[in-house]
């Protein structure tokens, strides 16, 4: 496969000036700002290693992309279930605004819309703390890839682990392992009581959670456990 001349970057269109002095061109092949594939390897990239999608990024190593499923104690647990909807609405339009309408991590853009909100959470195994660490936005066929458990039971994992391994350079078998040792923590994790940090989101925007945030996720984690059953069953 012959290499792309041209790497896509993620720009806001607040930064569009300053990506442009520091050598990002338009390239008509995706539509967007960009840099010659070159620099990734003469270290020209550096100055603009913040519009980089991180699937490019010379510093970093795959796997770039890989499931993140929530413990099954969390599944509801998320901002649009406790957060107002004009605050949840703010914060994820903000995301889809500050990667330029372009994947964070493979930098191209979905099929029916550019890209959808990832809320990245850290799982700690010592203290069963799941806490918020970003909202970003990713391309549908990430997304697909971070939530592997909802992709498999809507029987899309085939595209799924192509996707995996074109933008982690690696094998489908090694993908297919990958995939099996996250599915197996996720197993571990789901017969654990966890609890739930969101304090970035006060500490970023200063949102309260909604008055009923609590009996509201409960509700949405009911039907989210419904419906993953009625798909095994
Ligand atoms: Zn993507």
């Amino acid at each position: 496969m012959t290499r792309p001349a041209w790497t896509p970057l993620c720009v806001p269109h607040s930064a569009a000036p300053l990506a442009i002095h520091l050598g990002a061109k338009q390239a008509e092949c995706y539509g967007c700002l960009a840099i010659p594939a070159s620099w990734l390897t003469d270290g020209r990239w550096q100055p603009l290693k913040r519009f980089l999608p991180t699937r490019f990024r010379p510093d970093l190593s795959t796997p770039f992309l890989q499931p993140r499923p929530v413990p099954l104690p969390l599944w509801g647990w998320n901002l649009r279930s406790l957060l107002a909807r004009e605050h949840w609405d703010q914060i994820r339009r903000e995301a889809y605004r500050d990667c330029g309408y372009r994947c964070r991590i493979c930098g191209m853009i979905g099929a029916d819309w550019p890209v959808e909100a990832d809320e990245v959470w850290a799982c700690d195994d010592r203290t069963n703390v799941q806490s918020l660490e970003t909202v970003t936005g990713i391309c549908s066929a990430c997304h697909g890839v971070r939530h592997w458990g909802r992709t498999s039971t809507s029987g899309k994992q085939a595209a799924a682990l192509r996707h995996m391994a074109a933008v982690n350079g690696m094998s489908m078998q090694a993908c297919q392992t990958l995939v099996q040792a996250r599915m197996d923590e996720w197993l571990n994790r789901s017969e654990r009581v966890w609890d739930l940090d969101i304090s970035w989101v006060a500490r970023t925007y200063g949102f309260p959670s909604r008055p009923d945030a609590a009996a509201n996720a409960a509700a949405e984690h009911e039907n989210l456990t419904r419906a993953a059953e009625r798909s095994f069953f």
